[in-house]
């Protein structure tokens, strides 16, 4: 069995490693980022600023890396996302999952998110007034985050984010380069739309395909 002493000396050489490889600033900034955004999940878990309080089951933040460079925004959470407390948990999200692990990725490296953190009944649309009170978590996320693109899963969380025209479509937005907080942002088809219309899989992981090539080069 290994002694505190040889324990001891273990860390100090994998601490050493760690330093020479990645800097000690990288070790730090990581654990920190983590930190933050764990205690920003206890500071607002509790939230019942909108009435989706007392109807939610569970409140969902958002999971995955506290480091992802690739951040997911959906609408709100489902039935299922309710339940478990997880975002994209439900048949959509294993079709994430698949679109995800086609270009190499799995979810623990990305970070998946809502702009609203409650249900909404029904699984009815966000209204502007529960926005106008979730967003800022959302800001909040981001600035924490700091990811190098953020991804729109579907339309509603596209025309909300970018304030755009109720009628801008899908097809439209797919198209574009837009920014938000001053970050590229693209917008992607929901996964739900997907199981409803399965003849547009392969433009589904076309998209994910084309956000390899330009932000998983390296
Ligand atoms: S939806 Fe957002 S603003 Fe409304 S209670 Fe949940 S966390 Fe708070």
């Amino acid at each position: 069995m290994m002694n505190f002493k040889n324990l001891q000396k273990n860390v100090h050489a994998y601490l050493t490693y760690c330093k020479d490889v990645f800097g000690a600033e990288v070790l730090i900034n990581r654990e920190k980022k983590l930190t933050a955004l764990d205690l920003y999940r206890q500071e607002i878990e509790n939230c019942t600023k909108c009435s989706l309080s007392a109807t939610r089951k569970n409140f969902v933040f958002g999971d995955g890396s506290a480091n992802a460079e690739i951040l997911f925004v959906g609408e709100a959470p489902g039935a299922v996302e309710d339940e478990m407390g997880l975002p994209f948990v439900g048949l959509a999200g294993k079709l994430l999952d698949k679109a995800l692990h086609h270009i190499g990725l799995d979810r623990s490296e990305v970070f998946i998110t809502n702009i609203l953190k409650c249900r909404p009944p029904g699984n009815r649309d966000p209204l502007p007034d529960e926005i106008a009170l979730c967003e800022p978590y959302l800001h909040q996320q981001i600035a924490l985050l700091k990811p190098k693109v953020i991804i729109s899963l579907g339309r509603i969380a596209a025309r909300t984010l970018l304030c755009l025209p109720s009628d801008t479509s899908l097809t439209t937005m797919r198209k574009q380069h837009y920014e938000y907080c001053g970050i590229p942002f693209c917008v992607f088809f929901h996964p739900a739309a997907i199981l409803r219309n399965a003849g547009r899989e392969d433009e589904f992981f076309a998209d994910f395909e084309q956000l390899k090539e330009k932000y998983l080069k390296n």
